[in-house]
């Protein structure tokens, strides 16, 4: 089976609307008319006005999280619906960043701040069948910290993790339509990136979760990607693996020449 490759951009918490505008003016007539699936993830607030801005081009809108529940009390919370309306066809779900999970804690960032991160297993399995069942594709993230790798916990806390997010997924959802980002949590934004033979071990095995856990055609469809400091100057090599289908890209992002880079790797 042959996979699509995706190659997805997460800006965190950068883009006003004017930035944002200037960014995807400078990003769309850099990005290489290639196979690979484009998608872009703004801020909640930007995403109307990107939604109308890629009108007509290959490129695609993701958010970058998602509540589970599709209305009532929960202030401050935004549902599947809400996002498709404005424009999505993709979100992230279960960022390392979002499980309050940082491998080095930002000094600023203190623990109240970091207990507000609530993401956990059971909460990225509720959004990511959320998501699915909503008609969006969601790229569900794994990935250790430098502590567990360094403790031999890697492989079992990824498997855990990749099981959890696929647990509640519809029964007729395609797996096509399902992305798992392998994201040490060491890489993010760190510029230290993993070997990619190893990234390719870690992607390899998490297909093989999702074989054991939803069938073989499952496994053979679902798109695995990277992420952690991919940059121009590794993602061809990353690229390359056989069982990384794209990448999550952070910082280089939000530079339209690097990004377009990337995508042209795929
Ligand atoms: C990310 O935020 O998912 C990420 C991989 O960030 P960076 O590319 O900056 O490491």
């Amino acid at each position: 089976m042959t996979r699509r490759p995706l190659i997805a951009g997460n800006w965190k918490l950068n883009g006003t609307l004017g930035q944002a505008a200037e960014l995807v003016e400078h990003l769309l007539p850099l990005l290489p008319q290639s196979s690979a699936e484009v998608v872009i993830c703004p801020p909640f607030t930007a995403l109307p006005a990107v939604s109308a801005m890629l009108a007509g081009t290959t490129v695609a809108l993701g958010a970058q999280d998602l509540f589970w529940k599709p209305s009532g009390a929960y202030t401050g919370q935004i549902s599947a619906a809400m996002l498709k309306e404005a424009g999505c066809r993709t979100v992230i779900v279960g960022h390392s960043e979002r499980r309050g999970r940082f491998g080095t804690p930002d000094p600023d960032m203190d623990a109240a701040v970091l207990a507000s991160f609530a993401d956990n297993d059971a909460t990225v399995a509720l959004k990511a069948a959320a998501a699915a069942a909503g008609g969006l594709a969601p790229i569900c993230c794994v990935g250790e910290t430098l502590a567990e790798r360094q403790a031999g916990h890697a492989d079992a806390i990824i498997c855990k993790q990749a099981r959890a997010a696929i647990g509640r997924i519809p029964g007729d959802c395609s797996f096509s339509e399902i992305a798992l980002a392998y994201e040490p949590v060491w890489a993010i934004g760190t510029g230290e990136v993993c070997d990619a033979a190893e990234a390719e071990r870690i992607c390899a095995m998490i297909r093989g979760v999702v074989a054991e856990a939803a069938g073989s055609r499952a496994g053979e469809a679902v798109r695995v990607l990277y992420g952690g400091s991919v940059k121009p100057g590794n993602a061809v090599e990353l690229l390359a693996q056989p069982n990384i289908d794209g990448a999550l890209v952070g910082g280089a992002s939000l530079n339209a020449a690097d990004f377009a880079a990337i995508a042209a790797a795929a």
